[in-house]
């Protein structure tokens, strides 16, 4: 045999190689690097999901066609993306040939993730090279990789580079141009018992529905690392018969009976292996750290340390929310005191002097007295997030989502509805399962968001006035917690009934602590306020606006302020409703309210402010002393402390937020879901503060 036969044989061999990764390994500037210019893209048939195609021109009469996967952490083939890598490298997917070999980029800064990739495609048996990427990022991190001894632990070549300065391409050309061939041998291995089952759902998979060994062998691991298996839709379209459902059925039950742990024993092995192959072959100079790391996390991420922890860190937010904003808050509001005397000193007594005074300087200056409150509110959630803490509240709560039947991943968007509901909703983009997608977008508003914050305080103000600001900080601390209840029980509700879907493991991944950037945690505050500013100087200003002039026509004889306003459009329909929230234990004025808030919550605030500037209680300087001064006909105090804690209680489940029902119609793809979310939180709402009004009046609180 001469040297041009052999090499005639690998031209044969290599037609196609396929460039798998994690998202963000360097996967398309690899497969920039190799093709040049010769690249086609459009989408795989019938998905939305990108094509990149393109070919490597080894010499002159050697071309190879690549293919760039869809980025993916694994082939669990639970979203489109892990589906579609899934079937390219099977070559079940028709518009593109089996690749011959598998080039699979991993970041070597994070090998131990990225290696559980290609021991799924190693599993495949289908020859894989290595490209180990990203080489200056992992030297710069300290990290130094034994290349040689991966390459023999795994049983493949790997290539170290830097696809950005294109190092390494030249190896990496030459592997691919010699050809690689598949000798693998599996090294990781779960228990006996399970690899027993395995080898037998293999069998089973390959006798009924003639699959390859290497391709029943995934499967056989993802059907019995899942709860409810097969998916219905597999079952129906007839690629598994409902007798292999019942034999994997009752597989499942006798692990479970022999102590073995179905859903997470692969997952394990694998990274248990991982682990092992990683800490051969890597040296890490920041060790020490990582042991410091090691030693945070566990005490922040504890069972129930940890929680007492995120607990107290909640609560002393509130508590400087309660005790530091005082001081700015006051300057703020005599600041639109002075500005309405000054008005009101300055222009004719009337109708525009009224709207200066009590429609838009009342509303609009009623809310922006907050800005302090919600600027330290950022504070927090910004440096949280950027000491890498957020992480770790995620990763416990992860525990406590399982419980609810949902998992870590939706923790992030609840956590960002802290902030506001609308990023919360967006954030939820990142959940693969679309069930578990909607039933988070679902009870993301019930987290308390930053609009509440204007209207609990007042309550709070109203309820406990001469309290400290740690009794206060306590009260809202409540009401968050509260709103986290209410998000748990509904989604575990939803997970039960109208959304049911098995819950998929995730590994999260701790990022390392870092020292917040100031800067970073100033610009994010200043967006936020800037947000909260446009809002007040919009929305807020016009329905101020509106609700002025709603409250101040048609205009009455009467020269009582409180009379003018009951006979107001706003306060006709303010009474209009006032038999359907008597029992919440509120009034025809907090009706006009509650009626405002439905756009926006903050409303409220505003609205309560036109209304006791319009009322009987007007003379009086601030809002706590008219919510004290008010009464109903009969002389009973209207704001007595349940009807104070009744309204929290209906704010913290009700969606009073137009924006957020426009996001959840464009993120689910029509009114039904939205529509659905206001009518099941408005319900919600009005129960819980039926109960708790009509509950606290039988034990005979008032
Ligand atoms: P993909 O998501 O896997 O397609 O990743 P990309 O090819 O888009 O690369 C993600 C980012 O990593 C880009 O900003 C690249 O410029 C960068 N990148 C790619 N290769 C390297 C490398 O070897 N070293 C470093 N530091 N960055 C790289
Ligand atoms: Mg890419």
């Amino acid at each position: 045999m001469t040297t041009s036969t052999v090499e005639k044989e690998t031209k044969k061999f290599i037609k196609t190689i396929a460039i798998a990764g994690n998202p963000n390994s360097g996967k398309t500037t690899l497969f920039n690097a190799f093709t040049k210019l010769k690249q086609k893209v459009g989408n795989y048939p019938g998905v939305t999901v990108e094509k990149k195609m393109g070919e490597l021109v080894l010499a002159k009469d050697r071309v190879v066609n690549v293919i760039d996967l869809p980025g993916t952490y694994s082939l669990a083939v639970r979203s489109m993306d892990e589906q579609i890598a899934h079937d390219v490298l099977l070559g079940k997917e028709k518009s593109t040939q089996k690749p011959d070999v598998v080039v699979c980029v991993v970041d070597a800064g994070n090998l131990e993730r990225n290696l559980y990739l290609v021991s799924q495609i190693q599993d495949m048996q289908i020859p894989i090279v290595v490209a180990l990427n990203m080489m200056d990022e992992a030297k710069r991190q300290g990290k130094r990789i034994d290349v040689r001894k991966l390459s023999s632990l795994l049983g493949a070549p790997v290539v170290p580079m830097v696809a950005k300065r294109q190092e390494g391409m030249d190896e990496m050309k030459q592997v691919v141009a010699n050809g690689v061939e598949a000798s693998y041998q599996r090294q990781w291995k779960m228990s006996p018992d399970m690899e027993e089952e395995i080898e037998n759902v293999v069998k089973l998979l390959v006798e009924q529905s003639g699959m390859s060994r290497p391709e029943a062998f995934g499967d056989a691991v993802r059907l019995l690392s899942q709860a409810n298996l097969p998916r219905e839709e597999d079952v129906k379209s007839g690629r598994y018969s409902s007798d292999f459902v019942k034999v994997l059925r009752n597989i499942q039950k006798r692990l479970t009976g022999k102590g073995v742990r179905c859903r997470s024993a692969a997952i394990e092995a694998r990274y248990g292996w991982i682990k092992w192959v990683v800490h051969q072959t890597v040296v890490d100079k920041n060790i020490k750290k990582n042991v410091i790391t090691q030693k945070i996390d566990a005490v922040l991420t504890h069972k129930f340390l940890g929680l007492g922890i995120f607990v107290a860190l909640m609560g002393f937010m509130f508590y400087l929310i309660f005790f530091l904003a005082a001081y700015p808050m006051g300057w703020i509001e005599a600041g639109f005191e002075g500005l309405a005397s000054l008005i009101a000193a300055n222009m004719p007594p009337g109708d525009l002097q009224g709207l200066m005074t009590n429609g838009i300087i009342a509303g609009v200056g009623g809310v922006l007295v907050f800005l302090p409150q919600i600027l330290i509110l950022y504070f927090f959630i910004s440096l949280l997030q950027d000491t890498g803490y957020m992480s770790r509240a995620a990763f416990m709560m992860d525990r406590l989502m399982s419980k609810v039947g949902l998992h870590g991943k939706s923790f992030i968007p609840l956590l960002s509805s802290f902030a506001c509901a609308i990023p919360g909703v967006m954030a939820s983009r990142t959940i693969e399962n679309p069930k578990d997608r909607l039933v988070t977008i679902l009870v993301a508003p019930l987290m308390s968001c930053s609009a509440r914050l204007p209207v609990y305080t007042i309550m709070i103000a109203a309820l406990i006035p001469e309290a400290t600001a740690w009794e206060k900080a306590r009260v809202m601390l409540g009401m968050y917690l509260l709103g986290i209840l209410g998000a748990c029980l509904m989604a575990w509700l939803f997970k039960k009934t109208l959304l049911k879907s098995q819950r998929p493991v995730f590994l999260l991944e701790l990022p390392p602590y870092r020292r917040p950037s100031f800067r970073a945690v100033i610009m994010h505050m200043w967006e936020r306020s800037r947000l909260f500013l446009r809002r007040a100087g919009t929305i807020i200003l016009t329905l101020s606006i509106v609700l002025w002039v709603l409250m101040t026509y048609p205009k009455s004889d009467s020269l009582e302020p409180g009379e003018a306003l009951r006979g107001s459009y706003a306060g006709q329909l303010g009474q209009f409703i006032e038999p359907a929230i008597k029992p919440l234990g509120y009034d025809w004025r907090i009706g006009i309210g509650l009626i405002g808030s439905f756009a926006a919550r903050e409303v409220f605030v505003s609205t309560m402010n036109i209304v006791f500037n319009l009322s009987e209680e007007a003379e009086t300087d601030t809002l706590r002393e008219a919510f004290a001064k008010a009464h109903w006909p009969d002389g009973r105090p209207l704001f007595t402390p349940l009807v104070c804690i009744s309204l929290m209680i209906f704010f913290v489940f009700a969606l009073q937020c137009v924006s957020t029902l426009v996001i959840v119609a464009r993120e689910t793809g029509g009114w039904g879901w939205p529509f659905f979310q206001l009518s099941y939180m408005t319900v919600l709402a009005y129960v819980a503060a039926f109960i708790v009004y009509q509950g606290g009046r039988i034990f005979g609180f008032t």
